[in-house]
């Protein structure tokens, strides 16, 4: 793989954009504000993917599988290097819900405990809780705003009791360009005893995460997103904490051996929320794209999209009748608006514009000017 930045881990050198956008195929083509749906991979990635498939046609699966076995392995270190983990702390999955799933049903509650969520919570997840409530009992408690739009972290602090068993909230909501304070809630957990489950699906590949610093117990995110990795694939850490407590809520001969007629065991990695079959080929592209990320630096990353999306949020409020929604004190890479007369007042009237970044200041000033056409064609 070529090396498109000059940054060292931790440094926010500047990102060579021209070497990334050369490196970015689809860029070429079009502007893809898109990045929080799935972002447009880099070469690298889609060769690795494209050369596995094709070995795998000419030597067979499982054949490959073992002549291979280090290019999967080390995708749990390059997953490990970008949360700050270790890799027996790292499960890979098919998607970022699966890994969530694979935590959240794991945790033991009963009738009467609490899980602590915040505004911006994932849909899915709501739905979880929810599935909870209805089997279990448990109550569901949501964390309020401040004026600004932020998590209120005093609120949340003032929440805590003994039956608070699960701090669960989305680091980045999927639909704002909101970032929920991670580390806060992280210190509130640990000195309440209970677990953290914290939500990464937007920001992995997009803020540096540490889980050292964050303290939580389990953190979940997906391939396809700001990592730019492929669709299909999902991750999970677990705190040694995690793995000593929590059993996965369902086992195959992936999470466990069968040891005689009636006892197994289960692993004692992360591995125990995985399952046994899964696509080879994108495994080794989720790695590809995490070191790709790692080479480039997130935290020059994370610099550099914060300019975009603030120019973007600048440009479109510049624009008669554009109104952007975005609320909280950081803001990342999705920006959210409504468009006047384009709007019922529902959820689904705003719009979700996601830079990356290798989309560019051009870019984002032609998206503004384009939008403000569509509204005011005569001018
Ligand atoms: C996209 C997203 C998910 C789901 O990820 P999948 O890989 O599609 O399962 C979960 N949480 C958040 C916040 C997301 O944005």
């Amino acid at each position: 793989m070529s090396n498109p930045g000059t940054s060292v881990a931790g440094e926010r050198a500047p990102i060579d954009l021209a070497a990334v956008r050369a490196e970015t195929p689809g860029c070429q083509a079009f502007i893809h504000f898109n990045n929080a749906g799935a972002s447009l991979p880099p070469r690298p990635v889609t060769d690795a993917i494209l050369q596995y498939t094709a070995r795998e046609a000419l030597a067979g699966g499982y054949e490959l599988a073992e002549t291979a076995a280090a290019d999967i392995e080390s995708t749990y270190d390059a997953i490990a290097e970008l949360l700050g983990a270790q890799r027996h702390q790292i499960a890979l999955v098919e998607n970022a819900t699966r890994a969530w799933d694979m935590a959240f049903y794991g945790i033991p509650l009963a009738e009467g405990d609490r899980i602590l969520t915040c505004r911006s919570e994932y849909a899915s997840n709501y739905l979880a809780y929810l599935h909870a409530r209805r089997r279990c009992g448990v109550r569901i408690d949501v964390i309020p705003d401040t004026q600004a739009g932020d998590l209120d972290i005093e609120a949340a602090a003032r929440m805590m009791d003994r039956d608070v068993k699960l701090i669960s909230i989305t680091h980045v909501p999927t639909s704002s360009g909101l970032v929920n304070p991670a580390r806060a809630l992280g210190q509130l957990a640990r000195k309440a005893g209970c677990y953290y489950l914290l939500d990464a699906c937007q920001s992995a590949g997009q803020i540096p995460l540490d889980v050292q610093e964050i303290g939580c117990d389990f953190l979940s995110s997906t391939g396809r997103k700001f990592l730019r990795g492929p669709r299909g694939t999902g991750f999970l850490y677990a705190s040694d904490r995690a793995l000593a407590e929590i059993e996965p809520p369902f086992v195959d001969g992936r999470a466990a051996t069968w040891i005689s007629t009636d006892t197994f065991e289960l692993r004692d990695d992360a591995r125990r929320y995985e399952n046994w079959e899964f696509n080879h080929a994108t495994r080794v592209g989720l790695g590809v794209a995490a070191r790709y990320a790692a080479t480039i630096g997130v935290g020059a990353i994370w610099t550099r999209v914060q300019a975009l999306a603030r120019r973007l949020r600048e440009r479109l409020s510049d624009c008669p009748g554009i109104t952007v929604r975005d609320r909280g004190s950081t803001r990342c890479a999705i920006v959210t608006f409504t468009c006047e007369g384009h709007s019922a007042g529902s959820l689904s009237d705003v719009v979700r514009a996601s830079v990356h970044y290798y989309n560019t200041e051009e870019e984002v000033d032609c998206v503004a000017e384009a939008l403000e056409k569509s509204l005011h064609p005569m001018q």
